[in-house]
């Protein structure tokens, strides 16, 4: 067996643990190079002593002491800063896995693609904001990417062994999230606990928010778009609550193909440690008949209008798709301090779209500037001076 080398940019989130669970269960297939995190030190470092990583590293400076305290005498080097995560992404580890969470994850992502390697993406905000940039980086360098978000991670399956040119739809399934039966009036008042609870997923707060305003699925939108060229008008949404089949892909002559799976993240990530064969998981088997029922609804764009706001700006396409990344998080970052109000998260999207429209990205640094001035422009109209 050929040992691969791989490293977790995220390790300490929610698709970071279930990635190294799957890691933790073929020990002897891996060998970790980086491990990354934000801020928590002391969870990195175990981590990173657990799974003899080649180095450690958090964003934030100010937790590096710690870092260092934890791992010394270990062996691992300990590191923090942009540039150290940029390093630590660019050792070119067989795979990475892009699971840092907001377009704080671009930069890193990019320097994994440089390495013309493969990269297991589930930071699905660094392909929104960078888009044909990301692509382009992925085609210059011979850089293998697989989607782990699991709506792009099955239509990836389901367009195995078939051509782009036979493609009728792509359509991505939503849950729906914990608010998808909630009347308009009482979605202006929903909590942040209440909107991090998703009933179907276990997830990071800032995915489970957009889950619940569906801007997930808008912005799953924009990254299928980059994913899978079958053209815009090909790719569309609908509601399916139970969260089995994970997306589908029409073809020309009627065919439709569907990936079905238990709502674990672990099922995708697995596809993609193992491409182009399969490994075995721990994740309980699908039982149809337990579950009884699948459903499928129109999404509703007058409760949820994130979905028509992401629409409009794949179509609209260049900075914007940046624009609406940047100030969602923003906004989403404000609802879960307890400053907005939940039906306020999409309108100041909507309201930072109208008001910052600049050109189209051509390098990574672009994208980044875009990012940083919608932000700022973001928070100006939610806390003006
Ligand atoms: P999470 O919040 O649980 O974890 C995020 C990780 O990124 C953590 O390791 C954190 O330390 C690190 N991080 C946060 N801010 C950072 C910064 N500024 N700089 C460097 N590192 C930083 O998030 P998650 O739910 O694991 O999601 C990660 C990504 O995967 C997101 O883009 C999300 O949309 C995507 N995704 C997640 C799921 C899921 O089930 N959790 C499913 C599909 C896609
Ligand atoms: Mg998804």
């Amino acid at each position: 067996m050929t040992v691969r080398t791989i490293s977790v940019l995220g390790a300490t989130g929610s698709i970071g643990a279930s990635t190294l669970d799957l890691i933790r269960r073929d020990r002897a297939a891996w060998r970790v190079v980086a491990l990354t995190a934000n801020g928590n030190a002391l969870a990195l470092a175990q981590l990173a002593i657990e799974f003899a990583a080649e180095v450690a590293v958090v964003a934030e400076e100010t937790a590096l002491p710690a870092l260092r305290e934890a791992l010394a005498g270990t062996g691992i080097a300990a590191a923090a800063g942009e540039a150290a995560l940029i390093e630590a992404a660019a050792r070119g580890a067989d795979l990475t896995v892009a699971a840092i969470v907001g377009c704080a994850g671009l930069a890193p992502t990019m320097a994994a693609i440089e390495q013309g390697k493969t990269v297991a993406l589930a930071n699905k905000e660094a392909l929104v904001s960078a888009g044909e940039v990301m692509t382009a980086a992925v085609l210059r360098s011979g850089a293998t990417l697989l989607p782990v978000d699991s709506e792009h991670n099955a239509i990836f399956q389901c367009l195995a062994g078939n051509d782009m040119a036979d493609v009728r739809w792509i359509t991505l399934t939503a849950s729906g999230g914990p608010f998808r039966d909630w009347p308009l009036e009482r979605l202006a008042h929903a909590t942040p606990a209440e909107a991090v609870k998703h009933p179907n997923w276990s997830m990071g707060a800032k995915i489970s928010v957009d889950s619940a305003t569906m801007m997930n699925k808008g912005l799953e939108y924009i990254e299928a778009f980059h994913l899978f060229p079958v053209g815009i008008e090909r790719l569309r949404i609908i509601v399916h609550p139970q969260s089995v089949v994970h997306s589908m892909v029409e073809y020309r002559d009627g065919s439709t193909l569907a990936q079905l799976g238990p709502s674990d993240m672990r099922v995708p990530i697995a596809s993609a440690l193992a491409w182009p064969r399969r490994m075995d998981t721990p994740c309980a088997p699908l039982d149809l008949a337990a579950i009884g029922e699948l459903t499928f609804r129109a999404p509703d764009e007058v409760r949820f209008p994130a979905t028509r706001l992401a629409r409009e700006a794949a179509h609209a396409g260049g900075a914007i798709p940046a624009v609406l990344n940047a100030a969602n998080e923003v906004a989403v970052a404000a609802f879960l301090a307890g400053k907005l109000a939940f039906t306020s998260i999409a309108a100041q999207v909507e309201a930072s779209l109208g008001r910052y429209a600049p050109p189209a990205p051509a390098s990574l640094a672009d994208v980044i500037a875009v990012d940083a001035e919608a932000r700022a422009r973001t928070l100006e109209l939610l806390e003006p001076a």
